[in-house]
């Protein structure tokens, strides 16, 4: 990219910068088919090699823009609650086989939170059940109408697989960032922000920013809110070492002394002069916000392992309604999470995070529930099924039969349920919750179950029966066992 190198001397070199764009929508609209597809055809294709390398943005040159390439609203959110604001402009992808979703609600709220400016990608339209006035008109009843309704938003129909329409949304992208005039002056003051952040087993702590004003030297000392770098080593996009990087450009960063928070904002100079600054948010006990008043047994209180810090921030700014979490750290799961969680009354959720075996029969033996996974929509959905089974402990279960504890027997010192059927056809193989007050106080399953001293497969709605649980169930006189699938 044509950038004037700092000079010696301090004179202002404003110019215009290339605009920091970042692509928002639903999940599946095409956010990652599109910046694949503008990297693969628009990032200097005659490089050696041709390979960009992942540091969380690139650039592409004709016209001038900067990508950051972690799609999503999630990484967004971080920064800005982190006070950064990255992006200059958002380009927001809508499907248009399925129109607006959810995420892309989700999206415009994010917009104008943030008050960035923002275009609309029309992504799938070769797509046979592309419906481009469908699009419209919802943008139109939320208040967006495009400029061919007589609005102001930038629509442009695209296909990221065909790349129809691509040309035309950079340009417009362009365009649009043409007229906020960004400025960029490599002798200003720095403004970076992080937009990505690892510990590297060999490199150590690895970030990934953006430079929105100003410049980064190798050897400069810097700072991401309280943790201090001395610069060792810059790469731009394409992975290759820089010794210096100017406004809009990406940068992956070797030196940090701890893992900076992604959103953090970078600045020059040490950190030690700063006052007692906010330490960064990870790892952190985590308040319980959000939640509003909502009483502590409704609340999913989680115990979250990721990979990097960046997953970890995405995860804590997508939360489901009623889920919170109460303590996040990167790493595998240890024995300290499933104790944490264990006293807490939490899960252990892992993204991208190994769960050693001992750590795993630790879980089972203190019953404590763990799950990994490697798919961030699946964990939110997992914890949004989990937070409605705390509310319905029957939610998602295919409820064969109902029945209530009427009486209690001993024979042989084990303790025998006396109970009648109240719904549906109670089967010796179902597996079983013993509900109290709505509550689930245990699964189960029948070791035997009896009427009139025989051994019966079934019990019919209304009839009473005789059972024992194949573990000890405290149950009591009025509780409910639930026969699900
Ligand atoms: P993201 O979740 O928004 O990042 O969506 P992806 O980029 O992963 O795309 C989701 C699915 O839609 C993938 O199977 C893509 O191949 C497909 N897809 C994305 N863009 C287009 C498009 O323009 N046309 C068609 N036909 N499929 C697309």
């Amino acid at each position: 990219m044509p950038k004037q190198p700092p000079t010696t001397s301090k004179q202002s070199q404003t110019s215009t910068r290339p605009p920091i764009v970042t692509i928002m929508g639903h999940v599946d609209h095409g956010k990652t088919s599109l910046l694949d597809y503008i990297r693969k055809t628009k990032v200097q294709a005659k490089e050696p090699g041709g390979i960009t390398q992942h540091i969380g943005a690139y650039q592409i040159d004709n016209p001038q823009i900067t990508f950051i390439d972690t799609p999503g609203h999630a990484a967004f959110e971080s920064m800005r609650a982190r006070g950064g604001k990255v992006a200059d402009l958002v380009i927001l992808v809508i499907a248009a086989n399925e129109g607006f979703k959810p995420q892309t609600e989700e999206s415009l709220q994010h917009i104008r939170d943030a008050q960035v400016p923002f275009l609309v990608a029309i992504n799938k339209i070769d797509l046979p059940d592309a419906n481009m006035v469908l699009v419209k008109s919802q943008l139109a009843e939320a208040g967006y109408p495009t400029e061919d309704q007589g609005g102001k938003i930038i629509s442009i129909p695209v296909s990221a697989v065909t790349g129809q329409g691509v040309d035309q949304l950079l340009e417009m992208t362009a365009l649009l960032a043409e007229t906020l005039e960004l400025k960029g002056d490599p002798q200003a003051t720095l403004e970076a922000i992080v937009i990505e952040s690892e510990l590297d087993n060999s490199k150590g702590p690895v970030a990934n920013l953006v430079i929105k004003n100003g410049s980064l030297k190798l050897k400069e000392l810097i700072h991401a809110e309280t943790i201090n770098c001395k610069i060792k080593a810059m790469y731009n996009y394409l992975g290759k070492p820089v010794s210096q990087a100017g406004p809009s450009d990406p940068v992956q960063i070797l030196g940090f002394s701890e893992v900076p928070p992604v959103g953090a904002q970078v600045h020059s100079g040490p950190a030690s002069d700063l006052p007692a600054a906010v330490k960064p948010a990870l790892p952190a006990i985590i308040p319980t916000f959000n939640t509003g008043s909502l009483p502590s047994e409704k609340i999913l209180h989680a115990v979250v392992k990721s990979d990097v810090i960046g997953s970890g921030e995405a995860i804590k700014y997508s939360l489901p309604d009623g889920v919170v979490i109460l303590f996040q750290d990167v790493g595998d799961i240890s024995e300290n999470e499933v104790m944490l969680a264990k006293t807490s009354g939490a899960q252990v959720i892992g993204f991208h995070v190994n769960i050693p075996k001992t750590v795993k029969e630790l879980a089972e033996t203190e019953e404590v529930k763990v799950k990994t996974f490697n798919i961030i929509y699946e964990l939110l959905d997992y914890l949004k099924d989990e937070r409605q089974r705390l509310i319905d402990p029957l939610y998602g279960l295919v409820v064969k039969s109902k029945a209530e504890i009427l009486a209690e027997f001993k024979i042989n010192k084990q303790r025998v349920v006396g109970g009648k059927v109240i719904e549906g056809e109670l089967t010796k193989e179902d597996n079983l919750l013993i509900l109290r007050n709505n509550q689930v106080i245990k699964r189960a399953k029948f070791k035997s179950l009896k009427q009139e001293k025989k051994e019966i497969s079934k019990a019919r709605q209304g009839t009473e029966f005789g059972a024992i649980f194949t573990h000890y169930v405290d149950f009591q006189i009025g509780d409910t066992i639930i026969g699900y699938d």
